[in-house]
């Protein structure tokens, strides 16, 4: 599959595989087969119903990640979702403004609140975790019968707390 091939309308398997760390300390991060079966899963499943609803771009930070590279992340997990291509990390990004300075601009974080909030009652939207760190959130998809819909907020040096959908609901 090229590079530049789409997984769903709006995402193009370029946007999970590129890294500049991996670029940096060249690792080749190229996906097998079936972890872009997986990428494509996460798409159809959470993001690509998410950006629908969202109408505004979401924007990966990262998504593939081989074993090597996952290595040299600072706080990634051992096991983390991102080395199989069923996690990736996100921001979006803000609506372009129309006419002439008259509309109010979403800011990043309240953006992201919209975005945890779509995904958490969607029922188009299924996720297997959802992390929310204060600049970006984390999603990952497995299957619709073994997803866990496990939600919990980073509190930094690597810590998490678990957190109900209701109270993921009240962060802003
Ligand atoms: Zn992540």
């Amino acid at each position: 599959m090229k590079d530049n091939a789409l997984l769903t309308p709006h995402f193009a398997l370029r946007e999970f595989i590129e890294s500049a760390t991996a670029r940096k300390y060249g690792i080749d991060n190229r996906p097998t087969p079936e972890v872009v079966a997986n990428l494509k899963r996460l798409c159809i499943h959470t993001l690509e119903p998410l950006r629908e609803k969202l109408g505004v771009p979401i924007v990966i930070t990262s998504g593939f990640r081989t074993k090597a590279l996952n290595n040299i992340i600072v706080h990634a997990s051992r096991k983390s979702q991102h080395m199989t291509g069923q996690a990736a990390d996100f921001y979006v990004a803000s609506a372009p403004s129309t006419g002439s300075g008259s509309g109010s601009t979403t800011g990043h974080r309240e953006l992201l609140i919209r975005a945890l909030r779509l995904i958490i009652t969607e029922p188009e939207i299924d996720f297997d975790q959802l992390i929310i760190y204060p600049s970006f959130i984390h999603v990952s998809y497995i299957s619709k019968e073994t997803n866990r819909h496990k939600i919990m907020t980073a509190q930094g040096d690597g810590k998490y707390c678990r957190l109900t959908k209701e109270t993921a609901l009240t962060l802003n």
